[in-house]
């Protein structure tokens, strides 16, 4: 029969890649409740009208990216992120309640019907955090440590913070119109994409990666108001805090007045952490900060910030970790007393294997020198005298021992 194959654009996750995947999970867990964040698990589908509402309809995301169904008459969306899920479990349970700040991370798979490449696929996983009923710049601060000691935490050092202001909806509003009115006599060489964004979301002109549209607005009079400092005295003493706190904690970064972020929602503080060691998908975070957001999907007005990380791309540049050995493979022909001790190792807390097929000693051997630390060897010598022999498979070396020796030997 015809093997089914596995869908374009996702991945198994196989044994293999475990390690490294244990290992960005326990930091996780490990660097974000050093902060005093708590985990968060929200449904892999919600509501279109979420994601709608939530990411914003101009958005990418929201336009081409979402994989929707119908379901008794409901459209339903598998989440392509997860801050707008995360916002409507801090709604409907009434977090806004719980004395701030209340901070929350998550991991778990995203979907996104996107073009498959190197680091872009259709199913693939974030981790990331929330951080609700701040609007001080020491949030933003926090947030941005709190991603940078996770990548630390995971033995990356060769990255890069960028970070922008977008102000409020008031000073970006003047911001999007001098930006059209620059932009707007060139507007029928630019690409299709950034036609359709110049009405609905002239922001993400900017990021915009066709060599055509770059070179149109590196012109000096488009350079000149993207370059302008627009945003009003409030954003602009948020961003003045915001930098002085990273300086203090020594964290560098550099300003990027292009970084304007896909997702809608955004205001004041956004970030982006950038790998210098990968390709073309070379963002492993973004974040930012979302004032809005939860007064928008029917919440109590709360500022939030946060951030996303993509977890293949942080894979991907952790490289290969190793797998831990099972500790003891027992090796015998006696299946009930074999069967027995592993038992009884396991039970003691540690890990053990025995060979099921009942095999030859040899061959039992050459499996447990494949798979385990130690052989602990079960022959008609060792069963008639109450001992075991243990073999430390590392260096060979091997003795033989008591039963009641066997734990503290291994
Ligand atoms: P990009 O510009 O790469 O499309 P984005 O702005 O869509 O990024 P976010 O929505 O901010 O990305 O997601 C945060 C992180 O999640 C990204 O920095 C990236 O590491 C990861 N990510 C986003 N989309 C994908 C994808 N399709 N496949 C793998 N990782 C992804
Ligand atoms: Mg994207």
């Amino acid at each position: 029969m015809a093997i089914i194959k596995i869908q374009k654009g996702t991945k198994d996750i196989l044994p293999s890649d475990m390690p490294v995947w244990y290992f960005m999970e326990d930091n996780a867990r490990k660097i974000f409740s050093e902060y005093g964040a708590k985990e968060i698990r929200t449904p892999i589908f919600e509501a279109t009208e979420l994601f709608a509402r939530g990411v914003g309809d101009t958005t990418d995301i929201v336009n081409k990216e979402m994989y929707t169904f119908e379901k008794s008459e409901r459209s339903l969306t598998l989440r392509p992120e997860n801050t707008a899920g995360v916002v409507r479990a801090f709604i409907e349970n009434g977090m806004h309640r719980l004395s701030a700040p209340i901070k929350l991370w998550y991991k778990g798979p995203m979907f996104r019907y996107e073009r498959p490449q190197a680091g872009r696929q259709r199913q693939f996983h974030q981790v990331g955090v929330e951080v609700f009923g701040i609007k001080q710049p020491t949030a933003d601060a926090e947030v941005i440590l709190m991603a940078v000691n996770y990548l630390n935490a995971l033995g990356l050092n060769d990255l890069s913070v960028e970070l922008n202001s977008l102000g409020c909806p008031k000073c970006r509003e003047e911001f999007k119109t001098k930006l059209k009115d620059v932009i707007k006599p060139y507007l029928s060489q630019l690409c299709p994409d950034c036609q359709a964004r110049f009405e609905k979301n002239p922001l993400r002109l900017l990021d915009c990666k066709v060599e055509e549209c770059k070179a149109i607005y590196a012109k000096p009079e488009i350079q000149e108001v993207i370059q302008s400092d627009f945003i009003c005295e409030e954003c602009s003493e948020h961003f003045s805090g915001l930098k002085s706190y990273l300086d203090a904690l020594k964290i560098n970064y550099s300003i990027n007045k292009l970084l304007v972020r896909g997702l809608d929602y955004y205001n004041r503080t956004v970030f982006e952490i950038k790998s210098n060691n990968l390709g073309s998908q070379n963002a492993v975070c973004g974040g930012g900060r979302y004032d809005s957001l939860v007064r928008n999907l029917g919440g109590e007005d709360t500022p939030a910030v946060g951030f996303a990380m993509g977890m293949e791309r942080l894979a991907s540049l952790i490289g290969n970790r190793d797998d831990e050995k099972t500790r003891a493979f027992v090796v015998s022909n006696n299946t009930v007393e074999g069967i027995k001790l592993a038992e009884e190792l396991r039970r003691a807390g540690i890990s053990a294997e025995f060979d099921l097929t009942n095999k030859k000693f040899v061959k039992q051997l050459e499996k447990a020198s494949k798979v385990a630390k130690f052989a602990v060897i079960l022959g008609e010598d060792e069963l008639n005298s109450n001992q075991v022999t243990v073999k430390n498979l590392d260096t060979s070396e091997q003795k033989t021992i008591p039963r009641e020796e066997l734990l503290k030997a291994i």
